[in-house]
């Protein structure tokens, strides 16, 4: 039924060499990445896969820009200038970077020209904040006399991130760790290496020294050599609480620096003053953002007894509407998966959610008119129970389940029935309400009528959902140690 999203267009130059010390380096071996398309299923680019070796030529580099070269030495504004320079870059590429991202994870055309932006927001961020981050060096006063207490890099960070949304959650460690002086090794999701090379080009030609910033995209062994290699000081990972748990084990080996962001399985508590009307307007796309493959996305949407069916039937009718179709299309709102695996996993879930007792109300199948592509219908189970499968594992997938409640207690137990808590909403004609209610959920965030996430404000999870935070002046803390100086 459709065609490709068309690569025509992105320049990246050197697919099938590997950043590592401001240049473009054959890899130590002839292997390759291959990023197939979610619409045709075939293979639309190919890469080069890093191998041990390569993690070591990078880590050195990285090593040598962060112990001799200057980066780490700059003061914060001269920092902050080549920052603002790599924000102008991205900026400059906007068109290329909403291509790359529909092109390889499927996510609507519509939605990445506006999600786009964060790159670039995020440099000019955290250049503006490190000018004035006042807490950098601070001076007390103690028994003794004066005290100094400064804040220094943290050292080398790895930063290793997954497929659904991969330059922004990228920019988040690199812009706030390259601002506190730190060098940088990424490895990307071997599925979506594409936009770490932009990034790259986009550092290149903003002149950022040699070193600073290195990509060895390949896969989870590759991952797992990174968070076990001595040169590296801390880890900022994004991805499954799964993988995050065996690398905090890794790391904890040698006492490694680490920051997890990782799974959810948020809930949308609609409370029964509720406006359902205006609530659809955010309840809608963000229970299924990108096809569902979002961490922060609302898949459990928890109604008052007495408003089941309302609430339910409001919500099939306008997720019925949802345009389903190619995601370089302007009009479509919902692409496919982005890899057979996850097509295989979200229909076990479905199979699952049936087998368990849940009630199908829409969806559930893949959608008629596709020829190829891994698509799957927009799905909605009521009649869920707290304990099921579904309701308690992260699907990463368009699969929203419907829990009713008796009584706030209920709804907030329910709601923090889980081993995640990133995210959360609440739904109330009473702001204050809403904020006494999201005051009880066990979740990094919380929105009382709405949906926002700011790059400028600090985002991660309780629970299993993570450690530390990204976002705002909480994600730069962690790419740095604090150091006192005592004057005797
Ligand atoms: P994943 O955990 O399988 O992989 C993420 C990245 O880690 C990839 O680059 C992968 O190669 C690497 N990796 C996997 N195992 C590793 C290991 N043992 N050691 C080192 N590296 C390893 O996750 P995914 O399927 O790519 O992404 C989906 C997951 O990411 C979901 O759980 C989603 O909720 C989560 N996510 C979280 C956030 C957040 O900010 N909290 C944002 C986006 C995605």
């Amino acid at each position: 039924m459709s065609a490709a999203p068309s690569l025509s267009g992105i320049s990246v130059q050197h697919p099938r060499s590997l950043f590592i010390d401001g240049k473009w380096l054959q890899p130590s071996s002839s292997n390759t990445l291959e990023v197939i398309s979610p619409v045709t299923e075939k293979t639309i680019a190919i890469y080069a896969e890093a191998n041990p070796q390569d993690v070591d030529r990078a880590v050195a580099a990285a090593r040598a820009a962060f112990d001799h070269g200057p980066w780490p030495r700059l003061t914060p504004q001269e920092r902050a200038v080549a920052l603002r320079q790599v924000a102008a870059q991205l900026r400059s590429r906007h068109e290329e970077l909403a291509t790359i991202w529909t092109t390889q994870v499927g996510a609507p055309i519509s939605f990445t020209r506006y999600a786009s932006a964060q790159p670039a927001i995020l440099f000019d961020y955290y250049a503006d904040l490190i000018e004035t981050y006042r807490f950098v060096d601070e001076r007390r006063r103690a028994d003794g006399g004066l005290v100094r207490v400064v804040k220094e890099p943290v050292g080398v960070c790895a930063a290793i991130t997954p497929w659904n949304a991969p330059l922004v959650l990228l920019c988040y460690k690199v812009a706030a760790g390259l601002a506190a002086g730190c060098a940088i090794v990424s490895k990307p999701s071997p599925e979506t290496p594409m936009d770490a090379y932009l990034l790259a080009e986009c550092i290149e030609a903003a002149g950022l020294p040699p070193g600073v910033f290195n990509v060895v995209p390949g896969g989870r062994d590759l991952g797992d050599y990174l968070v076990r290699h001595r040169g590296i000081d801390k880890i900022s990972f994004t991805g499954s609480s799964a993988a995050g748990s065996k690398i905090a084990a890794a790391a904890a080996e040698r006492l490694a620096r680490t920051s997890f962001e990782l799974g959810g399985k948020s809930a949308a508590i609609v409370l029964e003053d509720a406006d359902i009307g205006a609530m659809l307007q955010s309840l809608v796309p963000f229970s299924m953002p990108i096809t569902g493959q979002v961490c922060f996305s609302l898949t459990r949407v928890l109604v008052p007894q007495r408003r089941k069916q309302e609430v339910l039937d409001a919500y099939v009718g306008a997720v019925r509407q949802v345009k389903v179709g190619d995601p370089a299309a302007p009009e479509t709102q919902m692409g496919p998966l982005t890899m057979e695996r996850q097509l295989r996993r979200v229909e076990g879930y479905i199979a699952k959610g049936k087998s368990e007792g849940a009630k199908l109300a829409l969806g559930g199948s893949r959608p008629a008119g596709f020829k190829c592509g891994y698509y799957i219908e927009p799905t909605v189970f009521s009649e869920v129970q707290s304990k099921m499968t579904i309701a308690q594992e992260e699907i990463f997938g368009p699969v929203v389940s419907f829990i009713s409640y008796d009584g706030i207690d209920d709804a907030v137990a329910k709601a923090n029935d889980t081993i995640y808590g990133l995210h959360g909403a609440v739904y109330t004609k009473d702001p204050e309400h809403g904020y006494q209610i999201a005051r009880r959920v066990r979740s990094g965030s919380v929105t009382v009528n709405g949906m926002i996430v700011d790059p400028t404000m600090p985002f991660g999870g309780f629970k299993q959902s993570g450690m530390g935070r990204e976002g705002g002046i909480e994600g730069l803390d962690p790419y740095f140690e604090l150091k006192t100086i005592y004057f005797g």
